[in-house]
């Protein structure tokens, strides 16, 4: 099998590091060399302005957003119960699959471009969005490192009707440390027997195919990490109870259990030992989408604090008089715009093969927190109200912590921050 170019930008020793956390190296736009400045350099030519079919493309996404997601949402978060007709439609209208090269049934757009269809359909419900997400996590390392073989055994079917994908890499004994993977993938001729547990997998039981990490040495840590492309029907396949969540509850995640799967070697993604380098490079990628879904689950808890609060009056007076209260709506707003921001220099960096380790670990540490502090605010401008399920706010609140974990914890991109800075 051939090396795809694309694993070559995270070099064997810039790998030898021991958990998510770890993912130095040089940045194109961060800190520049003079003045340690965070920041876009004069040379990106980082733009972060949309184009006419940018704004097309993020209106497909408000509509579908406003007709097809929001009705639903309360119903969905409530029975927990993953709505699949809407894949159906994103499918049609072409809203999932975004970053998919066109040849094999994708978008063949950037994450520039999936990131302002994230930041919509998460404003209208970020379990939903989740699910998305999620598919295009999975299907990230086929795009990074599959050969041409590949794109068409696998991906191309994949993409022809609606389906969603599935990132294993969690295990009930590996979350943050990911070369802790204890999943194992052993070599028998031309097949790898798989067996091992994932916790915490979204899609997990309504996937149709699963990028699984798994080990061919647990003693060789990072260095041992495979990537195999399982289809979900494989025999000795199966999935654990649905988990029941605080929030992103219209999300499906599960464990999914591998007992003596048999592997063809031609699903394997890159070498052996190119898997952690891999699972970096695809978590550097998305951690813009899911930043940009934070924005998304920011800005209508904004918009709706910003209604409520010129609607309740007291003291005889709405309380969007009280500065108390403008300041809060303020400090949403900044915390909004700047994230957004972040996420597009991230995605930006991605779309164009530069390294983002850097600046997608700031703008999902920032747009997260943010979420949170925001969505946590916005209760508070509802009082009361804000505290039952009668009102949005209380939801976007509980789908906003899990911003914090997934996809790496805010305490793990402070990680990747603070040692590229000391590293640097
Ligand atoms: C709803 C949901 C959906 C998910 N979907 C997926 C999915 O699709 N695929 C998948 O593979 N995983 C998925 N995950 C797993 C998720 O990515 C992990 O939960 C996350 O990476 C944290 O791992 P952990 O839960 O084992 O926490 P731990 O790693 O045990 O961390 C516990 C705490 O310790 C902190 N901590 C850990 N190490 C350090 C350190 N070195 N320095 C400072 N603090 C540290 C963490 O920040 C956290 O606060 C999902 C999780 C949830 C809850």
């Amino acid at each position: 099998m051939t090396r795809p170019a694309a694993l070559a930008r995270i070099t064997a020793e810039e790998r030898d590091w021991h958990s998510a956390c770890d993912t130095p190296g040089p940045s194109n736009v961060g800190i520049s060399e003079e003045s340690m400045n965070v920041g876009i350099s004069e040379e990106s030519m980082f733009n972060p302005s949309l184009s006419p079919e940018h704004k097309a493309l993020r209106e497909l996404a408000r509509q579908f957003a406003r007709n097809e997601i929001a009705p639903i949402a309360a119903k969905a978060d409530r029975i927990e119960e993953y709505p699949w007709e809407l894949v159906k439609k994103a499918h049609a209208v072409g809203l999932i699959n975004i970053t998919v090269p066109g040849k094999y049934g994708g978008g063949g757009l950037g994450y520039f471009e999936d990131c302002l269809v994230a930041e919509e359909l998460s404003a209208a419900c970020a379990g939903v969005y989740s699910s998305f997400v999620a598919s295009t996590l999975a299907l990230t390392p086929l795009n990074i490192a599959a050969t041409p073989n590949q794109m068409e055994r696998l991906m191309k079917p994949f993409c022809a009707e609606p389906a969603l994908a599935s990132f294993c890499l969690t295990e009930p004994s590996a979350g943050s440390d990911v070369a802790s993977v204890r999943t194992r993938a052993k070599r028998n001729g031309d097949t790898y027997v798989l067996n091992g547990t994932k916790r915490f997998i979204t899609n997990g039981g309504v996937a149709k195919m699963y990028t699984v990490t798994a080990t061919v040495d647990p003693e060789l840590r990072h260095k041992g990490l495979v990537l195999l492309v399982v289809p979900s029907d494989s025999p000795g396949v199966s999935v654990g109870k649905k988990e029941e969540k605080m929030g992103q509850r219209a999300a499906d995640t599960r464990e999914v259990i591998f007992e003596d799967v048999q592997v063809p070697v031609e699903n394997r993604l890159g070498e052996e030992g190119e898997g952690f380098g891999l699972v970096m490079e695809t978590l550097d990628r998305i951690r813009a989408e899911v930043a940009a879904a934070a924005v998304g689950v920011g800005r209508a808890a904004m918009q709706a604090a910003v209604q409520y609060s010129k609607e309740r009056e007291q003291f005889s007076e709405p309380i969007s008089s009280f500065q108390a209260i403008q300041f809060k709506l303020a400090d949403m707003a900044i915390k909004v715009e700047a994230a957004r921001l972040l996420v597009r220099q991230a995605a930006w960096l991605a779309d164009h093969g530069l390294r983002n380790s850097y600046e997608s670990a700031i703008a999902k540490c920032f747009a997260a927190d943010s979420a949170m502090q925001i969505t946590t605010d916005a209760v508070q401008v509802f009082g009361g109200y804000g505290y039952i399920r009668d009102y949005p706010v209380e939801k976007y609140m509980r789908d906003a912590k899990l911003l914090q974990i997934y996809e790496g914890t805010s305490e793990i991109q402070r990680l990747v921050i603070s040692r590229w800075l000391l590293k640097s």
